[in-house]
């Protein structure tokens, strides 16, 4: 391991677009915050600012929304048909595509990660989403329904349903994958015939803002999609409790769901909320280990831990602990740490000195409460905010190390000794997002799947994620499904109509 002092040249519009001051979109206009003021947004590998980008308040957050409600009403957007909707999402993905590297290392840039990462997942998600979401522009249908009235016999009705958009979105989005979650979010928004106010997190405002500049080139009516960035409890909480907005759709901590959901009780808007976890990963003795050691690294490890889904609760069978512990701190001890622009970097920095703080606080109570680090456990170097990839043994339940969400490079290594305990040990948590099982045994993995009360379980993989498969939370780690076609139920109302034949 070793954070490597050199930085890569920037490509030249990334130097360019994070070498100004940046504004913020309403109503297809590029214009500083009514107050004037702005906020840095920093290299967490140097923590040097990059550039300061312009602040959203409440004041900016009400321009959004009425510029939003405007083309949801008024502009050329609602009277546009669905196949010119879905045209208008692929010529965004196509423009996304074609500015990949960009997107790439701006992405970097902002929140870390290896540029690698940023080339291999980020931009290509991002970009296989609104191919995806593109399809659906034309697909949303109702149905009809035979029905019989009861109470008038004589008379037939023909009665059919249709899907409308909700109407004005406001969505807050996380810095973990700054790009792809809004993405995640505009992409069914944007199919459905929704308008929106996208708030970026504080971290990592760049890819949103560049991408709204890819959106108004690409021909998105004025209004459509407002870019509002800013802090979460100011331009957040206004654009979460704001009496105009339809809908919020939020990921982030459960935390602030939970202020989302209070929030949004004024005018009872309807609410999506992608939350946190503390994901189980199981290892039965009879998993392919090779493929399973490697796994469990990658399923904590990914994105420097940074994951709502990470398995950070590694129950291992105890006949093969040891085993499985030794390969994954192995693995853990050889993850090349550096500045995300390296491109022989394998983990960047966290995101910010807060998130920095907080995974060190966790490590120190895990350590005080009597945990072992078999790698890792501790701050790496004292530039930029990096933390060593950590595998913990000896937690017990009620640690706070072994129940609450790290998110940060940091696992817990856990023996167990039957299917029930592991069963119950993996079920025991406020959270439900996802869970990984590594057998080869077909039957313990589907009776185990059906046990698991989480949005997403996989078997002998990690960390797969497809634009087509839905995923979301049971429990405290949310409402509703991001992606798939229940994204599109998530951003369209039913309406039933009904008349006599
Ligand atoms: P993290 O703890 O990982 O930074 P948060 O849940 O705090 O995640 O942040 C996710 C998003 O929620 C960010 O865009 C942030 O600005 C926003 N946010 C934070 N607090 C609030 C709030 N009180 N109301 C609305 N949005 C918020």
């Amino acid at each position: 391991m070793g954070v490597a002092a050199r930085k890569l040249e920037l490509v030249e519009p990334v130097a360019r677009f994070a070498s100004k001051p940046i504004h913020m979109l309403i109503g297809g206009k590029w214009v500083p915050s009514l107050s004037g003021m702005t906020f840095p947004t920093y290299d967490p590998s140097t923590e040097e600012i990059i550039t300061q980008v312009a602040e959203g308040v409440k004041e900016d957050i009400d321009e959004a929304v009425k510029a939003a409600r405007k083309a949801f009403e008024d502009g050329p957007w609602p009277r546009m048909t669905p196949s010119e909707r879905g045209r208008l999402i692929w010529k965004l993905a196509d423009m996304i595509e074609d500015h990949l590297e960009e997107f790439a290392e701006l992405e970097t840039l902002d929140n870390g990660k290896p540029i690698t990462i940023s080339r291999a997942a980020d931009v290509p998600l991002a970009v296989d989403l609104f191919r995806y979401m593109a399809g659906w522009a034309t697909k949303i249908e109702g149905n009809t329904i035979p029905i019989s009235v009861p109470y008038a016999p004589n008379t037939r009705y023909l009665a059919y349903t249709i899907r409308e958009p909700v109407g004005v979105v406001g969505q807050i989005i996380p810095w973990n994958f700054s790009l792809l979650m809004a993405a995640w979010k505009l992409g069914p928004a944007l199919a459905s015939g929704c308008t929106v106010v996208l708030k970026p997190a504080e971290q990592t405002p760049l890819t949103s803002l560049r991408l709204g500049e890819l959106i108004m080139e690409a021909g998105f009516p004025e209004g459509v999609v407002n870019i509002v960035p800013g802090y979460g409890e100011t331009a957040g909480a206004a654009l979460a409790a704001h009496p105009d907005v339809d809908k919020v759709a939020f990921t982030g901590s459960t935390e602030v769901g939970r202020l989302i959901l209070q929030a949004a009780g004024g005018n009872l808007k309807k609410v999506s909320l992608e939350l946190g976890g503390k994901s189980p990963n199981i290892i039965f003795a009879d998993a392919d280990l090779e493929v399973a050691i490697p796994g469990a690294a990658n399923a904590i490890f990914f994105n420097h831990g940074q994951c709502c889904c990470a398995g950070s609760r590694l129950y291992v069978d105890h006949r093969v602990f040891d085993k499985v512990v030794t390969g994954v701190a192995e693995h853990a001890q050889r993850i090349r740490l550096g500045p995300g622009m390296d491109p022989a970097t394998q983990m960047g920095p966290l995101v910010s000195r807060e998130q920095l703080h907080r995974v060190c606080g966790y490590l120190r109570s895990g350590l005080e409460e009597g945990a072992r680090a078999v790698a890792g456990g501790r701050r790496h170097g004292d530039t930029g905010y990096f933390v060593e990839p950590t595998v913990l043994v000896d937690t017990r339940p009620g640690m706070k190390v072994e129940e609450e969400e790290i998110f940060g490079p940091v696992v817990s290594a856990i023996p167990y000794r039957n299917v029930e305990e592991v069963a119950s040990a993996a079920n025991n948590t406020v959270y439900g997002l996802a869970a990984g099982i590594w057998t080869r045994d077909v039957t313990t993995a589907h009776r185990l799947a059906s046990r698991i009360r989480a949005g997403t379980v996989w078997v002998n993989c990690y960390n797969i994620f497809d634009a087509a498969m839905p995923f979301g939370g049971y429990k405290q780690s949310g409402w509703g499904r991001e992606m798939g076609h229940d994204a599109i139920e998530m951003y369209t109302e039913k309406k039933a109509v009904c008349l006599p034949m």
